[in-house]
């Protein structure tokens, strides 16, 4: 029987990741489907444990369900447990392993796609939900010599700061803060793309920085790409790569193979 895999989601309709894991499926000659599952708000476990009973092997997850996803698994990999939030389930009999993979996606994306090499490197992360979140350890792990995090509630980024101190140098600020720092990498991982805006950080903070990266992706370049542009930064990239990287670390957890992902983000290049 072809195994079953599926992203789970709200809203779900715009979702790459059935292309990308198809993408993957064709290359490394695996035999899989992949589908989308709009998740009822009130009903994630339910709509998982009915895509289990139907011989369902593993799950994407993506908003709002990554803490309701943490929750339901019965194991985490030390990276979801580190984030708080799971999306990739593997489902094996009645064991249900949490995985994030997302902090990953993005480093691999970073420093393979995009050839920033991230040890000693002074890093800015503005936006501390569930993305940030994931996205620290990570970014610890590779030796980032500062990672300062600046969120609009600025309690949240201090508790961030807080909840990783043990595993680098992480430190909060708020955004005025930021005025008289320089980075050498600035990523936005905020909502504000979504409402057309760009987070508020004063325009000094991009010179001389390397890379302005938009974790949002499918939007063009975005107010946050324009003014770091405008304001100094070398190179903008958005979240595309990252996602594709996320999809790669989660096939190859599944099916035991490391998909090749340049060509697949080609091909989704080409169709945004
Ligand atoms: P989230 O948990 O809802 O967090 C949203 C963050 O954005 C919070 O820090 C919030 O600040 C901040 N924010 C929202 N509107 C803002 C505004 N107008 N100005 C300044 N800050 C604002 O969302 P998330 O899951 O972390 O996602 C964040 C971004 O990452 C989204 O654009 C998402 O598409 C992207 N993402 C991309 C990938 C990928 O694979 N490329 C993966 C995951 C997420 P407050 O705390 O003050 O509310």
């Amino acid at each position: 029987m072809t195994d079953r895999y599926a992203v789970i989601g709200n809203p779900i309709a715009h979702s790459k990741s059935p292309v990308i894991h198809a993408a993957f499926a064709r290359q490394t000659g695996q035999d899989l489907v992949y589908e989308r599952i709009l998740g009822p708000v009130d009903g994630f476990e339910g709509a998982v444990d009915a895509f289990r009973a139907a011989g369902g092997r593993g799950l994407n997850v993506t908003l709002p369900f990554k803490l309701e996803a943490c929750a339901y698994a019965t194991r985490l990999s030390d990276r979801a447990e580190a984030a708080g939030a799971v999306n990739t389930l593997k489902f094996e009999g009645a064991d249900a392993f949490g995985d994030n993979t997302d902090g990953a996606g993005l480093v691999r994306d970073l420093q393979g796609n995009l050839g920033l090499a991230l040890r000693g490197r002074r890093v800015l992360i503005a936006g501390a939900g569930g993305a940030a979140q994931g996205a620290i350890a990570p970014l610890l792990a590779c030796g980032v010599a500062d990672l300062v995090v600046a969120n609009r509630t600025a309690s949240r980024a201090e508790a961030l700061a807080a909840r990783f101190a043990a595993r680098g140098p992480v430190r909060a600020s708020s955004f005025e803060g930021l005025a008289a720092l320089r980075f050498d990498l600035i990523i936005n991982a905020t909502a504000a793309s979504l409402g057309g805006e760009s987070p508020p950080l004063p325009t000094g903070v991009y010179q001389g920085c390397a890379l302005a990266y938009e974790m949002m992706y499918g939007r063009g370049r975005t107010p946050f790409m324009q003014q770091a542009l405008a304001a100094g930064a070398a190179l903008v990239a958005d979240g595309l790569g990252m996602l594709v990287e996320q999809a790669a670390e989660a096939f190859e957890l599944w099916r035991g193979v490391r998909p090749d992902t340049a060509p697949v983000l080609a091909l989704l290049r080409q169709e945004t």
